[in-house]
C-alpha cells in the first residue's frame, strides 16, 4: 500500500492515542511521508514549511483508525444459513466481499482481521489491498474455516452431496485437524479460525453449550498452524471449550461467552485476548422476530448476549484484553454499522468511552500482531487516522455516521471522508 510523500498537518481538534491516555486538547499531529513525525499539543509542534497539506479538524476529534476485529469480509446479507455458502458463485461474493471492504474503511476501519471467509477470497482480497487494486482495511486473512463434522458449520446433509465446500474443512480427528490447517498454509492465510463450540443460532444440536471439537482436535490445529507460523482462533461460547482453547494455546478468543473464575485466570495468565462481538446477539434480539428468528434461537442469544456482557465486563476489569468487531454482514447486523459494537460497549457493558477505543484501536493492532505499525498515535508508527468533526468521547456514537468523517487516511493518503467528496 503506497503512503504519502511530503508533510502534512492535521490541526484544530482532540488528540486521543489509542493508547488510553487522557485526551490532548488543541492537538496538532504531524505526519512526514506517510508516517507519524509528532503527536501532541499544538505549541509544542515542530515548525513547518508553509507548503504542507494541513487539515481541519474543525473542534472535533483526531484518533487512530479503527480495527475491526472479527471481519466477514464475504458474507453478505445473511438471513439463512444457504446465504453463508450456496446463494451465490465466487465470482459474485468476490465483488461483495471487495465492496465490503471498502465500505469499512470508507466507516473509518483501516484494518481489519478476518474471522472467515468463503473460499480463499479474503487472502486474495488483502493482496488486492496492498497492492492498492482495491480500497480496504489493512486485512489480516483466515480463509477457510475448521469444525468438527456434524458440528456448529456443518449443516449440509450428506444426501445434498455438497459438504461444506467453500466455507469450512470439517475434521474428525487430530490427524484431520493436522491435514486442514496443512490445506490454509498452503492457501496463504495468517489466522487458522476454528469452531470448539456451538451457537445460541443451531439450538437443536449445536447449541452454545455444545463442543464441536475435540481438546485433541484443537491442540492438532494450534501445534500445526504455530509450526507454521499462523495463529489460531476459535469460536467459544461454552466454558469447557474456552477452556480447551486456552489449554490447547489459542492466540485469541471469539466471544468467550461463558467465563467461570478457573477460566479467567487462565485467560488473564496468558494475557489471551477476547473478541466479545456482542452487537450481533443484541441486534439479533432486536430484529430477529423480524426475520421470523425461531423463539428458542432469540432466548439463546439472550443468554449469550448476558453471559459475554458480564465476561466481557470481567476481563476489561482484571486488566485483560478486548477486541472490538464482529460478525457484521447478516441482514440485521449489516456491513457498515461496525461501530455499533463500541456504542454498545459503552451504553450496555459500561465500558468508558476512552477505554472503548483503546480496544478498538491498540489491541486491534495487538490482536493483528502489528502494534509497532498501527493501533495508536505514536511517533514512527503509519499515519492510519481518523478524523471526526466532533467529540467522540461526549458522543461514542458519532462513530455510527460517517457523514461525520472529514477524513480517514491510510500511511498518510486521505482514502475516504468529506475532504474525498466534491464539494
Ligand atoms: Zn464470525
Amino acid at each position: 500500500m503506497k503512503t504519502a510523500t511530503g508533510t502534512t498537518v492535521i490541526a484544530n481538534g482532540q488528540l486521543i492515542d489509542g493508547a488510553g491516555r487522557p485526551p490532548v486538547p488543541d492537538a496538532a499531529l504531524v505526519l512526514r511521508d506517510g508516517r507519524i513525525a509528532y503527536a501532541g499539543p499544538v505549541v509544542g509542534a515542530p515548525a513547518l514549511p508553509p507548503d504542507v497539506r494541513r487539515i481541519d479538524a474543525r473542534g472535533g476529534t483526531i484518533m487512530p483508525g479503527l480495527v475491526e476485529a472479527h471481519f466477514h469480509p464475504t458474507y453478505f446479507n445473511v438471513a439463512a444459513l444457504e446465504d453463508l455458502d450456496i446463494k451465490y458463485p465466487v465470482e459474485y461474493v468476490t465483488l461483495l466481499a471487495a465492496n465490503n471492504a471498502r465500505l469499512a474503511l470508507e466507516c473509518g476501519y483501516t484494518a481489519a482481521r478476518s474471522g472467515g471467509s468463503l473460499f480463499n477470497i479474503d487472502v486474495w482480497l488483502k493482496k488486492a489491498i496492498e497492492n492498492d487494486v482495491t480500497p480496504g482495511p489493512r486485512l489480516a486473512a483466515s480463509g477457510r474455516e475448521v469444525c468438527g463434522v456434524g458440528g456448529l458449520m456443518d449443516w449440509n446433509p450428506d444426501f445434498r452431496k455438497i459438504g461444506m465446500e467453500g466455507l469450512v474443512l470439517l475434521v474428525n480427528g487430530p490427524d484431520e485437524a493436522r491435514a486442514a490447517v496443512r490445506k490454509l498454509v498452503k492457501d496463504g492465510v495468517e489466522w487458522v479460525k476454528t469452531y470448539p463450540t456451538g451457537d445460541a443460532a443451531a439450538p437443536d444440536t449445536n447449541d452454545h453449550h455444545t463442543l464441536c471439537m475435540t481438546f485433541e482436535e484443537m491442540h492438532a490445529c494450534v501445534q500445526t498452524a504455530h509450526n507454521h507460523g499462523l495463529k489460531v482462533t476459535g469460536h467459544c461460547r461454552a466454558t469447557e471449550g474456552i477452556k480447551n482453547a486456552l489449554r490447547a494455546g489459542y492466540d485469541t478468543l471469539e466471544h468467550g461467552t461463558f467465563m467461570d473464575d478457573e477460566t479467567l485466570d487462565l485467560l488473564l495468565k496468558r494475557n489471551t485476548p477476547v473478541v466479545p462481538a456482542l452487537q450481533f446477539e443484541h441486534a439479533s434480539i432486536e430484529h430477529g422476530p423480524a426475520f421470523r428468528m425461531p423463539r428458542k434461537v432469540i432466548e439463546g442469544h439472550r443468554e449469550t448476549l448476558e453471559g459475554g456482557a458480564e465476561s466481557a465486563r470481567r476481563i476489561l476489569r482484571a486488566g485483560g484484553r478486548l477486541g472490538m468487531g464482529g460478525d457484521y454482514g447478516f441482514a440485521w447486523n449489516p456491513h457498515g454499522d461496525y461501530a455499533k459494537e463500541l456504542t454498545f460497549f459503552v451504553k450496555y457493558v459500561g465500558l468508558s468511552p476512552l477505554e472503548v477505543l483503546t480496544c478498538a484501536t491498540r489491541t486491534g493492532a495487538e490482536i493483528m500482531g502489528r502494534q509497532d505499525e498501527f493501533g495508536t498515535l505514536e511517533v514512527g508508527k503509519l499515519g492510519d487516522v481518523l478524523v471526526v468533526d466532533r467529540d467522540v468521547l461526549a458522543d461514542i456514537a458519532v462513530l455510527e455516521d460517517r457523514a461525520r468523517f472529514i477524513a480517514v487516511l491510510q500511511g498518510g493518503v486521505v482514502k475516504a471522508g468529506q475532504l474525498t467528496r466534491p464539494a
